[in-house]
């Protein structure tokens, strides 16, 4: 362990934000940077349209469709920690992306809207960061509006995600009677004010005080139910939360700026630094001297005027200064980092030095791939960036034919970033794309004709499922793809998918070929 870089690491915090569409994570977002000074907006309120428009909004497909299609990253510093906060894309067909930015955080802030309680969406995500464990901040938002009961709310987290709750915080007053909240720890009130959302949360005050503040609340009944709040609910357990098992709940309200605070300071104090991480030869720990990390999202054309691709990479142990030389594992090739940036809001600037935890972006020309480990020499490859199952299968339909090359070669850069995945059929026929969601396909469109010079359509396809197969047994496998030569493609590394017609015809296959696996989650090599 190296000191300095150890002391670096315990103050970093890279988080992630999950919530259902329309719960409020942009203007969580917006707020948790305002505390950084990251954005200064003070006040400043956009109408919905064109707030989007300040975020990371790069394509034209986003902003005509208000959507946000891309993940980026934002540093800030407040309070002694640096906290890399990664967005994801709101809209569900580019799940595949948020997920593999899960596997760059070291925990995530679940936001649920008061009135609605668990979503669909939020339960999704929040399944993924259970496979990693991931330690969860909860934060109930739109408590000045009409809500359910907290009791009920969290209720409803302990049922549907099997997740223990404790409150950190809880309300005082609903709805539009919503005063503030008491803090469970330290027995203070933090009552909410205009001010607030212009400058944060106002100190805390004495229960004892609140009724001079407040004429209007009634003491005796807020104090019966906080002594009730006490005596009913999960204490905080540090070392329960740090495993994902249990997930203390703030309440408050993004867009009136507050309880904002409280839950930065509690992903501070109590949320992990960066962990360490498995690679296929040992785990390495964040606080390790030498530099390693590994991409989990390529970008393209973030800035129209610099037509590059950007990997973002998260650091999993050491230093990475500017300049410095990495292997690329996967081709065994040496790479200057010369130009790593830092993303501070939407601006880019380029970092002199990052650390564990830390996520840069690497311009390259192609280069890099989802998946790719950097070190500074050690041949070890970092597990955990999953490829999933597409949900949907496309021919791509190529009127000229005489490009036919320049597609392969489009469609492959395509999948290497991540924005499509793109199958070869063994016996030779046309390639497929496979997507999560439809939008991706309209995505890949815009970008073939606009970066490629490429007009394609997309045909349906007789399969609807892929699987990647492989067996322990070498022959068996080779059986299998003899057998069924027609419905056998290549990935993007050369592995293997078994591609159906229907779940009928996949488990018949699997039924047949019992020393073959069909798996629907690939880790990227
Ligand atoms: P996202 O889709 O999760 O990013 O949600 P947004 O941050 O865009 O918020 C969705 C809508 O809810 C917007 O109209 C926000 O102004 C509104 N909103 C967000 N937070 C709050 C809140 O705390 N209280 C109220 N009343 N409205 C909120």
């Amino acid at each position: 362990m190296n000191q300095p870089i150890a002391n670096e690491v315990a103050r970093r915090r890279t988080f992630a934000i999950i919530s259902h569409p329309d719960a409020g994570k942009t203007t969580l977002t917006e707020m948790l940077l305002l505390f950084g000074g990251a954005i200064n907006l003070a006040g400043q309120v956009k109408a919905k349209g064109q707030r989007r428009n300040t975020r990371s909004d790069w394509m034209g497909i986003e902003r005509e469709r208000g959507i946000s299609v891309v993940t980026s990253v934002m540093t800030f510093e407040y309070g002694g920690h640096v906290f890399n906060l990664l967005d994801t894309p709101g809209h569900e067909d580019f799940s595949e992306d948020t997920y593999r930015t899960l596997t760059a955080v070291d925990s995530a802030v679940m936001v649920i809207d008061a009135a609605k309680g668990i979503e669909a969406r939020t339960r999704k995500l929040f399944e993924v960061c259970r496979l990693r464990d991931i330690p969860i901040v909860t934060f109930i938002n739109k408590m000045d509006r009409e809500s359910r009961d907290p009791f009920d709310v969290m209720d409803e987290i302990e049922k549907v995600l099997a997740l223990d709750t404790t409150p950190a915080t809880w309300p005082i007053g609903r709805g539009r009677d919503f005063a503030g909240t008491y803090d469970i720890a330290s027995g203070g009130v933090r009552l909410m004010d205009d001010a607030s959302a212009k400058t944060g949360d106002a100190p805390q005050i004495a229960l004892a005080e609140l009724g001079a503040k407040n004429p209007n609340l009634d003491i005796a009944a807020i104090t019966a139910e906080i002594e009730l709040v006490k005596e009913a609910c999960r204490p905080f357990d540090l070392e329960s939360f740090r495993e994902g098992h249990l997930t203390p709940v703030f309440f408050g309200s993004a867009l009136k700026n507050f309880g904002v605070g409280d839950l930065l300071d509690a992903i501070g104090k109590f949320a992990p630094s960066p962990r360490a991480q498995e690679s296929n030869l040992r785990r390495v720990d964040a606080a390790e001297e030498r530099m390693t990390a590994f991409v989990f999202k390529i970008q393209a054309n973030m800035d129209p005027n610099h037509r590059d691709r950007i990997a973002f990479a998260r650091l999993c142990s050491g230093k990475l200064t500017r300049g410095m030389k990495a292997k690329q594992v996967r081709t065994g090739k040496p790479m200057s980092l010369s130009a790593p940036q830092f993303f501070f809001a939407q601006d880019r600037s380029v970092a002199d030095e990052a650390f564990a935890g830390d996520v840069v972006g690497i311009p390259n020309h192609g280069t890099l791939r989802i998946g790719d480990t950097l070190t500074e020499g050690e041949n070890l490859t970092f597990v955990g960036v999953p490829s999933f199952a597409p949900e949907i299968l496309r021919r791509v339909r190529l009127p000229d034919a005489m490009k036919a090359k320049k597609l392969k070669s489009a469609l492959q850069e395509m999948a290497e970033e991540g924005v499509v995945q793109v199958f070869r059929p063994i016996d030779g026929a046309p390639a497929m794309v496979g997507v999560v969601g439809p939008l991706q396909l309209d995505v890949l469109k815009v970008r073939l004709k606009d970066e490629y010079g490429l007009e394609v359509g997309f045909e349906p396809s007789e399969f609807q499922l892929a699987r990647w197969i492989a067996s322990a047994d070498q022959k068996k496998l080779d059986t299998f793809i003899t057998a069924n030569n027609s419905g056998i493609a290549e990935d993007l590394d050369g592995d293997f998918v078994f591609m159906a017609r229907n779940q009928f015809y996949l488990d018949h296959a699997r039924e047949r070929a019992p020393d073959v696996t069909f798996t629907d989650i690939k880790d990227v090599k």
